[in-house]
């Protein structure tokens, strides 16, 4: 998900005292474990220290510019499941645990107090802010998927995965932005993001030719990106066109990128011939250079996101690539509604899915549904991730991290405990596989040399 502010229209009393160590909801919803293995795997679990697979942390900056490539703020007010909206429990849950807040609902003043609180905190903690959001949450490492970092986002506690859409829409995005309203807001931070990649460059003008654009713009900008400690790089493609991305040969593609660089507006139909030939190059190089790719994949978010191109199905051909066999990819938030296509996709090699996200907007039980298909087939491939980000002043990060680590491990604890109770896993197993997906298998994957 990304950057969204709820706005808030009620009334209320707030007692903050920041609390510390990560502990769960006092108000767990409810689940169905109960046995003394179950209650022993929850106990367990709740107590492995994770690597969030993506996140959306931000510095203690107000203006904290350099946190997200498509922010959603700019489309309006958008659809939100009912898991995120303000009345939801899991805030109250959150605001208990983290600001020491004691009420039953999150009215105008209790906002207003929860926002002051934060912002105390922040005061107090200053740079440590982060380090201390992730303490809150059981987090050992945070993937920052950020345009850069900033003060008191930094390694070993976050790492970078940084936005590449940019690089595929090196020429006039007019038309593609016209398909929906969407799009037209978005496309244009997209060109904004390119021209900074350029100047990080020192390049005034994009270069004649397709082979200039990639040896002088595509491969030194993700060059720089990895010497930057960069440990994946992001692509949020499903929110401006869809996932099905052709083998497109480099003549084909040069021929669009020559015709149009100086300008012109290239038909959908040639332009998608360029976008396809650069995901595929760029997806290539990050193997090269050992970041894997990230892929936005979930019905959302947007009152126009298109869902038909998020499926995950639509990268099979990218996936069977034997050119792309040495880059790992990562379906973000897992497919979403199309989980059974993720779990088709994960008998390829070198494909991963996260859980980001789904820990925030469904409930332990659904997620554990899903969980329990991928974990029976491809347990080494899932991995533990929040989506955390910033729904406003007082619904901070810290806020949606906490809600996410929580939900993740209660799906964690019901899925296994289901396995066990149908004979698939031995109680030892199931401790083995959570540890894989809250932080070994994202350890092993991006070589993170934990302990
Ligand atoms: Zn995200």
């Amino acid at each position: 998900m990304k950057k969204i502010v709820v706005i808030f229209s009620f009334a209320c009393m707030l007692f903050c005292m920041p609390s510390c160590n990560h502990s769960r909801s006092a108000n767990k919803e409810t689940t169905s474990y109960q046995s003394a293995t179950d209650a022993e795997l929850d106990e367990f679990i709740s107590k492995i220290k994770a690597v969030d697979n993506h996140a959306h942390p931000n510095t203690i900056n107000p203006d904290d510019k350099g946190s997200d490539a498509l922010p959603l703020d700019g489309l309006g007010a958008i659809e939100l499941p009912a898991r995120v909206r303000p009345e939801s429990q899991t805030w109250l849950d959150a605001a208990n645990a983290l600001y020491g807040f004691t009420g039953n609902e999150l009215n105008e003043k209790a906002m207003k107090d929860l926002m002051d609180t934060e912002q105390n905190v922040m005061k107090n903690k200053g740079e440590k802010f982060p380090e201390w959001a992730l303490d809150q949450a059981g987090i050992e490492v945070m993937f920052a998927n950020r345009i850069f970092m900033g003060h008191g986002i930094s390694s070993p506690r976050f790492r970078w995965v940084t936005y590449v859409d940019a690089l595929l829409f090196p020429l006039s995005t007019k038309a593609e932005a016209a398909v929906t309203p969407d799009r037209e807001k978005l496309f244009p931070l997209e060109d904004q993001l390119l021209k900074k990649y350029l100047s990080d460059l020192h390049i005034s003008k994009l270069p004649a030719t397709l082979d200039e654009y990639l040896k002088q713009v595509v491969t030194p900008t993700l060059e720089a990106q990895k010497k930057g400690g960069c440990v994946a790089v992001k692509f949020e493609t499903a929110y401006l066109r869809s996932l099905d991305f052709e083998k497109v040969s480099i003549q084909s593609a040069s021929d669009v990128y020559s015709q149009y660089v100086n300008g012109g507006e290239p038909s959908h139909e040639k332009y998608k011939l360029l976008q396809d030939f650069l995901f595929r190059y760029i997806a290539g190089e990050a193997g090269r250079l050992g970041m894997a790719v990230h892929i936005h994949s979930f019905p959302g978010a947007g009152n126009y996101f298109v869902a038909a191109g998020c499926d995950p199905l639509l990268l099979e051909p990218v996936f069977n690539d034997p050119e792309l066999r040495h880059t790992k990819f990562v379906l973000i938030h897992g497919g979403g509604t199309f989980s059974k296509h993720t779990s088709a996709m994960l008998w390829k090699p070198n494909v991963y899915a996260d859980i980001s996200l789904l820990t925030q907007l469904w409930t332990p039980d659904q997620l554990a549904t899903v969980l329990r298909d991928w974990l029976s087939q491809f347990p080494e491939k899932i991995l533990f991730g929040t989506d955390a980000v910033s729904f406003g002043p007082g619904l901070g990060w810290e806020m949606s991290a906490w809600i996410a680590s929580n939900t993740g491990r209660q799906a964690l604890t019901i899925a296994l405990s289901g396995m066990i109770r149908s004979n698939e896993i031995t109680l030892s197993r199931a401790k083995e596989i959570a540890t894989m997906v809250m932080r070994t298998n994202a350890g092993n994957l991006y070589k993170l040399g934990l302990p």
